[in-house]
């Protein structure tokens, strides 16, 4: 007697060939017989007529390492059609965590990740110290989807350095603790070592992420670390100033795979990404492996001056950072300030977030009805309308409203040409949602959806059946991740049911159930008729089932 059978279902097995109609059994949490007329030997049988059956998607940039602990069920991903989620990246964790670097951390994930500092302070339990007591907690709690944990690399500077690790290099004994630390995470089941050197990664008070502050010989060290395992990938979220050649001595040195984030595409510097993705594929060709995580989702976030993303990795807007209130509003005033940042935005770079691309930047909301005519204006319109500079344009609106403005800006990704190579390259993994991150400046849980329902169905930029694949079993053999991400006798009953005519994505709305009520945006699944998790059903068409089972598992054990 099988558990459930799927009639007649079109299966994307996740291997990329061709799909076929069949019956898919499902047997104590696995898959099990496929062939015609399953159905008369079946506790459920579930019609799947005109649907498709796939993996469920593996989403290999999350940032759920906070949330999970108060939120089992990882929202919104699951109804998105994520059964399995990679938790850690950028190396931003809360384990391990000393109870006197708690608050430190807390801030300093509310100033990297959008995260507020309400919601972590209410919202995380600290039932744990060490990352194995982390990992402990979370077997213990569960969750609806399953789980992979990268070690964090400024988690343990922290844990190690105390609050010097924001501000200097370590030394031989520190890296050699830190080593330690992070040989115990693997030994408990890390997936791998997490790490960034993005300018963008600023942390509480303005202070650079801990991880930006290792020099070359630290980072080499805690990557060797890791790979004494003999499995685990290293992840790394990639400054201009780091080069694609010291990353691949990482991997040659480590033996192990080296993930590249964020690798985005910037329409005023539009080689610069495909020559990492070159250097990528060469380093690849010497028998290292490289790989650069990309994105499917355009790029676009909302700000206000108070904590504008975008801005705060740009070199000018260092005076501003850690600042507010009336001392914030001077340096935005200040006539120096504001001439070094135009000179900095008229200069080419490779990695940054906002390139002075002023048309696409909006005023979504204003504080003062006298500005009401502005909503839905580019600052690049107001600006030409006005006959003044837009930087200005966007400061004194902003200083004029207490910094309450709103605005949104598209930052990178939008040439759907140059986007769909990327997403093709054979050496880049679809990714990079950061789900559970930025949770008011945007929201890209939704990418495996926006993948199979805009790039395969309405671009024809890839066949569905690659686009199956890049999200499944791609994801699973970069990571290790054993007997998932394919549709195959044996494996674990992982499953997205839907309709391949109207898969998709959602607009994104403003929903407020945070702890203590704090808004989030959100996107809803489109075209999903049912999503399992280890062979019990999660969600459905409507979204989330009310009481999902917590059918996830903790993943520890990985391929080498
Ligand atoms: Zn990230």
């Amino acid at each position: 007697m099988h558990d459930i059978v799927f009639r007649n279902a079109l299966v994307f097995d996740g291997t990329g060939s061709t799909p076929a109609v069949k019956d898919v059994a499902v047997q104590g949490g696995r898959l099990g017989a496929m062939g015609r007329s399953l159905g008369e030997a079946a506790r459920q049988v579930v019609n799947a007529d005109g649907l498709a059956l796939m993996p469920g998607i593996i989403d290999s940039h999350t940032h759920f390492d906070a949330q999970i602990t108060w939120d089992p069920y990882v929202r919104p991903s699951p109804a998105l059609g994520v059964t399995t989620a990679v938790i850690g990246n950028c190396g931003f964790t809360i384990a391990p965590c000393k109870p006197a670097d708690r608050d430190i951390t807390m801030r300093n994930l509310t100033h990297v990740e959008g995260m507020s500092l309400e919601v972590l302070r209410e919202g995380i339990e600290w039932g744990f110290e060490t990352f194995p007591e982390y990992m402990a907690q979370l077997r213990r709690r569960g969750s609806v989807i399953n789980i992979a944990a990268y070690i964090g690399h400024s988690s343990v500077r922290t844990y190690v350095m105390g609050k010097d690790a924001s501000t200097r290099a370590a030394s031989n004994d520190e890296i050699a603790r830190m080593q330690q630390i992070v040989r115990d995470a693997m030994r408990s089941g890390a997936v791998g070592f997490a790490s960034s050197t993005s300018p963008a990664h600023n942390g509480d008070a303005g202070l650079p992420m801990p991880s930006r502050l290792a020099e070359d010989r630290e980072m080499a060290a805690l990557v060797n670390a890791m790979g004494e395992a003999g499995r685990g990938v290293t992840m790394l979220t990639k400054g201009g100033h780091t080069s694609v050649t010291f990353l691949e001595s990482l991997a040659a040195s480590s033996g192990r795979p080296v993930m590249i984030a964020a690798l985005l595409h910037n329409g005023t510097n539009p080689r610069a990404v495909f020559d990492d993705l070159d250097a990528i594929a060469q380093a690849n060709m010497r028998g290292h492996r490289l790989i650069g995580q990309v994105s499917c989702c355009p790029l676009s976030m909302d700000f206000t001056l108070e904590s504008p993303y975008p801005m705060e990795g740009l070199q000018g807007w260092k005076p501003a950072l850690g600042l507010e209130g009336v001392a914030l509003r001077a340096v935005l005033e200040d006539t120096t300030f504001r001439d070094a940042l135009r000179a900095e935005l008229a200069s080419r770079a490779s990695f940054r977030l906002f390139n002075g691309e002023w048309h696409k930047v909006r005023v979504v909301e204003v504080a003062r009805p006298e500005h009401a005519a502005y909503e839905q204006k580019s600052v690049a319109d107001i600006a030409e309308d006005e006959a003044r500079d837009p930087l200005d344009v966007m400061l004194d609106l902003a200083i004029g409203e207490e910094l309450k403005t709103v605005f949104t800006a598209e930052l990178l990704n939008t040439d759907e040409d140059a986007v769909g190579r990327m997403l093709n390259h054979p050496h880049s993994i679809v990714s990079l949602s950061d789900a559970g991150a930025h949770l008011t400046f945007f929201n890209d849980a939704g990418f495996g959806l926006h993948l199979l329902g805009h790039w395969a169905r309405d671009t024809g930029a890839m066949a569905m059946s690659e686009a199956v694949r890049r999200l499944t079993a791609h994801p699973a053999a970069v990571f290790g991740i054993k007997e998932r991400g394919l549709i195959r006798e044996g494996f674990a009953a992982d499953l997205l049911l839907f309709d391949p005519s109207t898969v998709g994505r959602g607009p994104k709305r403003r929903v407020f159930d945070l702890p203590g009520g704090a808004p989030r945006l959100t996107t809803d699944a489109v075209g999903i008729h049912g999503v399992w998790v280890n062979g019990a059903q999660v969600a459905d068409s409507r979204g989330l089932l009310h009481e999902a089972p917590l059918s996830g598992q903790l993943l520890t054990d990985f391929a080498g």
